[in-house]
């Protein structure tokens, strides 16, 4: 379905209650936008309970704040750490416990979930697209994770696109944003005194029925076009168009990744709040009288020496090689591997780096003028 295709119609801000209702009535969690330890995050939305107004996020490289303003829009603001990649892959989780029965023998117990329906309201350009990334990667047929399989069927994604992205955003060099094109249930655009509201699926077309709908004006359209050009020429940083592949591979011993290395603290922070990153470790934790043990899985970053542990041996020992490995996987790898590159610009590995390493700058000082 493309946005040329899609039936606008006007929801006032009085009745944005009515799509928060009628998505309750239908039996969906609804998660929204929230301040949390001094971000936005999406959180429980009770009901009858208020989404905030006038939040403003400012992101720079190692930087995020948010300020409360007087504007009466609820999604003013840029992204916040985690996008939807908690919800459909946990950061811990058991996948399998394991008994040793009366007779001997072991009794395997796979981890199941038969998750409620959640409603996530507020998704961006961005992480939609990181979300249909993540899609490949762990719906794969013949390798598809089910318990990511179950979560991502009890999604209902309404799309906010963004009109004042951060100075960290480059989702337009990616061709991910700041408007959606596709992956949504409904897809809102944000003016003062409402919203202009289309369907992407059967199931927002069903709620959108259910809400006292208003004709769209010419303004309302005018306004839009205008808030969603202006969100796409505010961005100043940029990645090379293009695949990067051959260039980052042709600059393997590129004395620039020494100079990132003695920046980066090798934390991970980039990994754990990047969309896409879907890496992880798994171990086998037993109980003390060897008769259980619990398989889970967790979150693992290419920045931990674990990560590339080897039957003793740590493949990539330094920060050089790590931060290497993870963006010429990022940038590089993932296009032979998934078609496309793995970065949807939303920004989030700069402001959220500690010591504010810039992956628009550092690749641009590895490839130059080479893509
Ligand atoms: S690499 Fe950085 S900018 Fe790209 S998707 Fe991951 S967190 Fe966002
Ligand atoms: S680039 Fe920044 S966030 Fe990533 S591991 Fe290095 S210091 Fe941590």
């Amino acid at each position: 379905m493309t946005r040329n295709s899609l039936v606008n119609s006007f929801l006032p801000r009085k009745s944005f209650g009515a799509l928060v209702s009628a998505l309750l009535s239908r039996g969906y969690h609804c998660m929204a936008p929230a301040i949390r330890d001094g971000a936005v995050v999406y959180e429980a939305l009770q009901p009858g309970g208020d989404l905030p107004t006038g939040l403003s996020v400012h992101q720079s490289p190692g930087c995020y704040t948010v300020e409360i303003t007087d504007s009466p829009r609820n999604f003013d603001w840029s992204n916040g750490p985690f996008a939807l990649k908690p919800l459909v892959f946990k950061s811990r989780e058991t996948l399998w416990t394991v008994e040793r029965r009366a007779d001997g023998q072991m009794a395997f117990s796979e981890s199941q979930e038969s998750p409620d329906p959640v409603a996530v309201i507020g998704v961006r350009a961005c992480d939609l697209a990181a979300l249909a990334l993540q899609d490949r990667h762990f719906l794969k047929e013949g390798s598809t994770d089910p318990l990511y399989q179950t979560r991502r069927e009890s999604l209902f994604l309404v799309a906010v696109n963004c009109t004042r992205p951060a100075e960290t955003c480059f989702c337009v060099s990616t061709g991910d944003g700041p408007t959606a094109r596709e992956g949504f249930d409904l897809q809102l655009d944000e003016l003062d005194e409402g919203f202009v509201i289309h369907s992407g699926s059967p199931a927002g077309q069903e709620i959108l029925q259910a809400l006292p709908l208003e004709p769209v004006t010419s303004e309302h359209e005018a306004t839009v076009a205008a808030q969603n050009r202006q969100a796409a020429e505010c961005q100043r940083r940029r990645l090379p168009s293009g695949s990067l592949e051959a260039v980052l591979f042709d600059n393997l011993e590129h004395p620039h990744w020494q100079a990132v290395a003695e920046r980066c603290l090798s934390c991970g922070n980039c990994t754990s709040v990047c969309p896409t990153c879907f890496c992880y470790r798994e171990q086998d934790t037993g109980s003390l009288d060897l008769s259980r043990s619990t398989h889970t899985r967790e979150w693992d970053s290419c920045f931990t020496q674990g990560h590339s542990y080897i039957h003793g041996l740590t493949i990539r020992a330094g920060t050089d090689l790590r931060y290497r490995q993870w963006l010429t996987h990022k940038l590089g790898s993932w296009h032979s591997q998934y078609g496309r590159s793995g970065c949807v610009g939303c920004g989030r590995c700069i402001s959220w780096c500690p010591v504010g390493i810039d992956l628009t700058e550092e690749v641009s000082s590895i490839v130059g003028n080479s893509s």
